[in-house]
């Protein structure tokens, strides 16, 4: 198994940036090919040397070789993929290939996740016995109707199997397999269907068992979690599982009281009594007609909120009566003319 790069510089893990830097410079002058004229040996060194201090002297290549090892770049292009995935977000279907990481810690025959983790972690004790498989998370859009009525996503997935052709040992008759190129493996594509349940929020992730990567020398496969994230709603403002939206009410149903319509998130409209003298950006609560609660059978409440309509024109006759009203602005209330008898 090849040195890890901290051992290639002789330094320890936490080694800091400046104990990088004196270590590079210390060997890179020792091995360098002008010091060692036709020495191979030195060649290779002073290749390795330089290799080492490139991941280990930039902050984020080397939080990712820490991370995943010598697979660091493929694991480089496994997250930006996931990333995608992602970011793909509202259309139905996504892409990603759980068993990724799985495989490419099984690529290589005798090598793998503990022969690996042995290497990072200072070479003694490599671990034995199998070990349960990553977790793997992706995120998908839905719009508040479909977090409401609950929802369906297809995930394409690829996965990798045992080679059909070599059974999974990457070898016939001690010659590479041709079909997977002695991976052992071959990706094999699959769908899967995820319900995002009624009354999802934002956040809500839905745990698929045991969809995650597989395990390795017999170890569990890790599970798969759909994280949700709800688009925000151009009527409805949604916190927890209550809802508001807004309704117009004309100035004189405000005064009088009336009725008017609401349409909910369900899509219903139904009639709601306004009360004589509402007044601007009441809150009128609707019980149960809100958001599914994730758990139980119940609904959060819709709160109708108020606005109040002055009309854009008035008639002549309209007028007449806005003036006398104007005029009887001052005029004592009820209560006032029965405190005075
Ligand atoms: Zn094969």
């Amino acid at each position: 198994m090849a040195k890890n790069f901290y051992q290639i510089l002789g330094v320890k893990r936490g080694a800091s940036t400046k104990e990088i830097k004196q270590a590079y410079r210390k060997l890179a002058r020792e091995f360098h090919p002008d010091v060692n004229p036709d020495n191979k040996k030195a060649e290779e060194r002073f290749k390795e040397i330089n290799n080492a201090h490139d991941v280990l002297s930039d902050a984020e290549k080397r939080a990712r070789y820490d991370r995943w090892g010598n697979k660091w770049e493929h694991a480089e292009a496994f997250e930006k993929a996931r990333a995608q995935a992602g970011a793909a977000g509202n259309s139905q279907q996504f892409q990603f290939d759980v068993n990724d990481l799985g495989s490419l810690f099984r690529q290589g025959r005798g090598g793998g996740f503990e022969d690996i983790l042995g290497n990072l972690f200072g070479g003694g004790g490599t671990r034995r016995g199998p070990m349960r498989g990553q977790n793997s998370e992706y995120t998908t859009e839905v719009t508040l109707e479909e977090a409401y009525a609950g929802t369906k996503r297809t995930l394409e997935m690829r996965s990798h199997g045992p080679c059909p052709t070599c059974g999974g040992s990457g070898q016939i008759a001690n010659a590479v397999c041709h079909f997977c190129q002695g991976q052992g493996t071959v990706v094999q594509p699959s769908r899967m269907e995820v319900k995002i349940p009624p009354g999802a929020r934002d956040g809500t992730r839905v745990r698929l068992k045991g969809k995650g990567s597989g395990g390795v020398g017999g170890g569990p496969p890790g599970d798969l979690y759909v994280v949700v994230k709800v688009q925000p709603h151009s009527r409805f403002q949604r916190k927890g599982d209550d809802l508001t939206t807004e309704i117009e009410v004309p100035v004189e149903d405000a005064v009088l009281g009336g009725e008017a319509q609401v349409e909910t998130i369900g899509g219903k409209r139904i009639a709601v009594k306004i009360p004589a003298m509402t007044q601007n950006g009441k809150s009128i609560r609707l019980a149960g007609l809100g958001m599914p609660k994730l758990k139980g059978k119940k609904k959060g409440d819709l709160f109708a909120k108020v606005r109040l309509v002055i009309p854009d024109e008035l008639n002549d006759r309209q007028r007449e009566l806005f003036e006398q009203l104007r005029a009887e602005r001052n005029s004592e209330t009820p209560a006032e003319a029965k405190a005075k008898a």
